[in-house]
């Protein structure tokens, strides 16, 4: 019958497709199971492969993970036995830490989480007094947090100890060694962050993932997507074209899974929600990002908002005057979010939108949730402030973001849409186009491997080789997944 489809469909809804489990307490998370009803069905489905690699990756996670058994054996034994630990259980980690502003630690966190899949490795986060409840737990049944110091006995820190081993010295060894048996140690460093070392670029090459798989704890520190990177490689192409026949959707679907908003950060965007975006007919998210604001000023980059809206009828022209007819009575109603450090992009967007009337006569609502003036490290609440407002975004039907912002990936993949991206200006001059829409909704890594698995240069034109590839709309040296 109509009811029981329409209720296999919400349910279907409510579990996000399958991709989280039943099962969880609800109270704890309120938007785990709530948050399908302030977004619109997604159309990108996660392949039953996707989820049943979840579903194995819970239960490694659940007995490998922090406070059972088989972590504390792993702990004291690997503690114990500083190198060539190859031979003991099953149970083996990657721990992801902090570098940058959220965004980046989202995006970073995503890539480490597929990794962590792909290599049957426990993901651990360490999340210092800045980033605490701002996440749901998102493994039932288990914590992804990282233990303190007396269950964790291993430095996570690069504070210049002697015995630190990382991936660039142990490579190096590698080499010298000329592929005699090498001393792996048990704990080793890695970063994939912006740097000049080109070492990094044969990190998903076969070689180089021989040797990482038989260390038992990685420690990575990343401020990157590097997921484009697993995709170049042989050694994860196949499964990783098993678990996302649609290349777009790797974040889409990794960052619904794991990041629900904590209670006390669903509060105020479902407050929010409802109070200024819930009854619009459209919904408009604007994020701004201002890297160098020396460079341009805000009214420059207005402009360049409103040309770029405008152009692309995301939002009417102004008419010349107020028309001679009496209101309609439905008329449309267009809700503008915008995000951004400085206050002036929502004052000045409202202000224009109420001096002028609009072409279509549609009524446009503009709403910016907070203005922080500067971007601050090390603020739990500033934090909770961006979280509600990359979400917020994310529950938009049509994104206009910023080049070059983590911010605006994490929103525009969550929220499965393709943005228009403000093209980075080089001065204070409006260029002749004002932002272009973007080939994929993925979020774009910066600092792809120039060179191939065969030390060959990876062409400029990146879909040569790699076909679901290409060169970033806002950044050409990066690369993303279409
Ligand atoms: P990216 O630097 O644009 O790639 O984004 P990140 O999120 O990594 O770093 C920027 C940080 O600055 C954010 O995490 C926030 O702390 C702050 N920030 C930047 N833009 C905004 C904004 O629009 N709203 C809020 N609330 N904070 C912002």
């Amino acid at each position: 019958t109509n009811s029981s489809s329409s209720s296999t469909r919400n349910h279907a809804d409510k579990f996000l497709d399958g991709l989280i489990p039943s099962g969880f307490n609800k109270g704890s998370c309120l938007s785990r199971y709530q948050s399908y009803l302030y977004r619109k069905v997604s159309p990108y489905k996660p392949s039953p492969y996707l989820i049943s690699k979840l579903r194995n990756y819970e239960d490694l996670h659940r007995r490998c993970g922090p406070h059972t058994r088989a972590y504390k054996r792993t702990m004291v034994h690997l503690n114990s036995f500083k190198s060539n630990v190859t031979t003991i259980g099953s149970c083996k980690y990657i721990v992801w830490t902090p570098a940058n502003g959220l965004g980046n630690r989202i995006v970073s966190i995503a890539a480490t989480f597929l990794y962590a899949i792909l290599t049957d490795r426990v993901l651990l986060v360490k999340f210092q007094d800045d980033m605490v409840g701002l996440f749901c737990e998102p493994f039932l049944n288990s914590s992804w947090l990282l233990p303190n110091a007396k269950e964790f006995p291993f430095s996570t820190d690069d504070n210049g100890k002697k015995d630190f081993e990382t991936y660039d010295i142990v490579m190096k060894r590698d080499r010298e060694n000329n592929s005699k048996e090498l001393l792996l140690p048990s704990v080793m460093h890695l970063k994939i962050e912006h740097t000049d070392d080109e070492h990094e670029m044969f990190f998903s090459c076969d070689h180089s993932q021989h040797l990482l798989h038989k260390v038992p704890i990685l420690i990575l520190r990343s401020d990157q997507y590097f997921v484009p990177s697993l995709f170049m490689g042989p050694s994860f192409g196949q499964e990783l074209r098993k678990m996302f026949p649609n290349k777009e959707t790797v974040f889409h679907h990794l960052g619904r899974y794991l990041f629900f908003p904590s209670n006390d950060v669903w509060g105020p965007i479902k407050r929010f929600y409802q109070a200024y975006l819930a009854k619009a007919d459209e919904k408009i998210g604007i994020q701004v990002r201002v890297f160098y604001p020396n460079i341009s000023s805000h009214q420059t980059i207005t402009k360049q908002i409103l040309t770029c809206a405008q152009k692309n009828k995301i939002l009417p022209n102004f008419a010349a005057k107020d028309s001679k007819e009496s209101p309609r009575k439905n008329q449309t109603l267009k809700s503008v979010l915008v995000a951004s450090l400085y206050r002036e992009y929502g004052e000045n967007l409202r202000t224009m939108y109420l001096n002028k009337p609009s072409v279509t006569g549609e009524i446009i609502g503009v709403y910016q949730p907070s203005h922080e003036e500067h971007q601050k490290f090390g603020d739990n609440l500033q934090n909770k402030k961006a979280l509600t407002e990359m979400y917020l975004l994310s529950l938009c039907d049509v994104l206009v973001t910023s080049s070059l912002s983590t911010f605006g990936y994490v929103a525009q993949s969550l929220g499965g849409i393709k943005p228009w991206v403000l093209y980075k200006l080089q001065d204070n001059n409006l260029p002749d186009s004002p932002c272009v829409q973007d080939v994929s909704m993925e979020p774009c890594y910066h600092i792809p491997p120039k060179l191939d698995c065969m030390e060959k240069p990876i062409d400029d034109d990146v879909g040569k080789a790699f076909p679901y590839m290409r060169r970033c709309v806002d950044y050409n040296l990066g690369v993303k997944l279409v």
